[in-house]
């Protein structure tokens, strides 16, 4: 009786709901700049690097915004300019000036906006300028003005400065590293602002600021490991508490000097007690444990590694080269690790152990190897067009054993087989982190003795493969014995460079809301 009563109801009311369902969709708009830049590298990345999408191929960047997908028929989108480059050294002025103008240009053709999604990394660093991600959000918000609700995401090694807290009214990070949820948390900050805009909240009316005196390379930080698991394991759970919209912890940068360059935490919601009680949770927890973070894989001198590496009867046997790592700033020719692998009398003859070397910019003995052609000797210079501080440029002699044109970021690759190594030169440098990375070339990383790439912490493939593992200290712009690098502007005291300090102050700063 009472359901048929209710049915009777619904049919009559329903013309004036389907006229309230009318309202237009939310307008919402999307930019952003990807990288992380080194500082104590003196590579310099340019707007090319960036591999710049435009409008609407912006959305090719989210497989959860394809253009049957849930999310996006929840609102009419404007993306202006999404740009993500390979980690680097600090973008020049110009780059950066030319990809935020065009970014500026493009969100006033369509004023105005009830929210903006802001894709960033955080780790960015310009010739010249603090701050980079806190200097483009405002003005990105001189365009849009302060009653747009913007959404930003980021890596968990990006910082957070304070003006870039109070221009975003939902922030958040990834909570794995490796960054396995890279896209769901961009789905999220995504999905967290059009809740707000459609719920009719608005912005969230707390964001609680913790700024934690730690300085930590990434690679002691894997969430696969303690105590960054149960560190960031606490993270969701927190972020699901009701009166609470998101929850993040980031480690920040290591490698670049400013004042912004260190871990945060931040918690959003409209629970005031509960938003800072539990930031205050999450940066206490930090704390406690900073005395734990070691690296990801047991460490040592390159030397230390190789002779493990010989002597062990596990093959693949994996070195990570970290202090090149382009992946995280390094100029990724560095020369100083494959010289001293060249100087092992082990590896002289063509039958020693076999060792896969990736990889070394080599554009001119490129055109040498081409020219020679597969199964042809060669010789000439490697590397160190960039970095040439710890080593110059290593000779190669030997036989070309493939060459492959068409990848994205090398461009071209060729083999060159020195010895018993297998050394991969590019034409540009890009990070090898696949499995198909190595056998697209003719090598067969599962079945070489020693693998040595340019990476840190090893990435699933590689990490799923290896028979065994050291990280090799090695010199470069992302040096992971942060300790030995020249920090002038970093606050101080910080965490593990001061080793006695006082136990800091972690209570929780509300940031003013980002139209107050
Ligand atoms: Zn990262």
């Amino acid at each position: 009786m009472k359901s048929s009563h209710l049915s009777l109801i619904l049919l009559l009311l329903l013309p004036s709901l389907a006229l309230a369902q009318t309202k237009p969709l939310p307008r919402i708009a999307i930019a952003g700049l990807a990288i992380e830049s080194s500082t104590f590298s003196p590579a310099l990345t340019d707007e090319a690097a960036f591999h710049a999408k435009y409008a609407t191929d912006v959305f090719s960047a989210y497989p959860f915004m394809a253009a049957d997908s849930p999310l996006r028929k929840k609102a009419s989108w404007f993306p202006t300019i999404v740009g993500k480059s390979l980690p680097g050294g600090a973008v020049t002025r110009a780059a950066y000036e030319s990809l935020v103008n065009k970014t500026l240009d493009s969100l006033k053709k369509h004023l105005p906006y009830d929210g903006l999604y802001f894709d960033i990394h955080g780790a960015m660093s310009v010739v010249g300028l603090d701050d980079p991600e806190g200097d483009f959000i405002v003005r990105i918000r001189k365009v849009i003005g302060n009653q747009t609700m913007i959404s930003t995401s980021m890596d968990l090694h990006g910082n957070v400065s304070w003006r870039l807290a109070q221009n975003s009214d939902l922030i958040t990070c990834y909570r794995m590293a490796p960054h396995e949820d890279a896209m769901q948390t961009k789905q999220r900050a995504v999905q967290n602002l059009i809740n707000r805009i459609e719920s009719g909240k608005g912005k969230p009316a707390y964001k609680a600021y913790i700024s934690v005196p730690i300085l930590l390379p990434g690679e002691k930080t894997s969430t696969r490991i303690e105590p960054g698991k149960s560190l960031y394991k606490q993270v969701a759970p927190a972020a699901l508490q009701s009166g609470i919209t998101d929850a993040a912890i980031w480690i920040g940068y290591a490698w670049a000097d400013e004042p912004r360059n260190h871990a945060v935490v931040m918690v959003t919601g409209d629970d005031k007690q509960k938003v800072t009680r539990t930031a205050e949770q999450l940066a206490r927890s930090f704390w406690n444990v900073r005395n734990q973070f070691e690296f990801v894989a047991p460490t040592g001198t390159l030397t230390e590694c190789l002779d493990k590496a010989i002597a062990s009867p596990k093959h693949p046997f994996y070195i990570s080269d970290s202090g090149d790592n382009p992946t995280a700033g390094g100029a990724g020719d560095a020369t100083w690790t494959l010289t001293q692998i060249l100087a092992r009398p082990e590896f002289k003859a063509a039958n020693g152990p076999s060792l896969l070397y990736a990889s070394i910019p080599a554009p001119e003995l490129i055109k040498s190897a081409i020219a020679a052609g597969v199964g042809n000797h060669v010789e000439g210079f490697a590397g160190a067009a960039v970095d040439n501080r710890f080593a110059p440029p290593v000779k190669l002699s030997g036989t070309v054993e493939s060459i492959v044109s068409g990848d994205k970021d090398a461009e071209v690759e060729a083999v060159i087989k020195v010895g018993s190594v297998h050394v991969i030169i590019t034409q540009k440098r890009k990070p090898y982190h696949k499995e198909i990375d190595f056998t697209r070339l003719g090598l067969n990383p599962r079945t070489a003795d020693i693998v040595v790439v340019k990476i840190g912490y090893l990435e699933p493939e590689l990490y799923a493969m290896r028979a065994d593992w050291l990280l090799a200290i090695t010199p470069g712009g992302v040096d992971q014995n942060i300790e030995r690098l020249p920090y002038k502007r970093i606050q101080r005291p910080m965490f593990p460079l001061d080793k006695d300090m006082k136990d800091p102050d972690l209570r929780a700063k509300l940031v003013p809301l980002s139209d107050k």
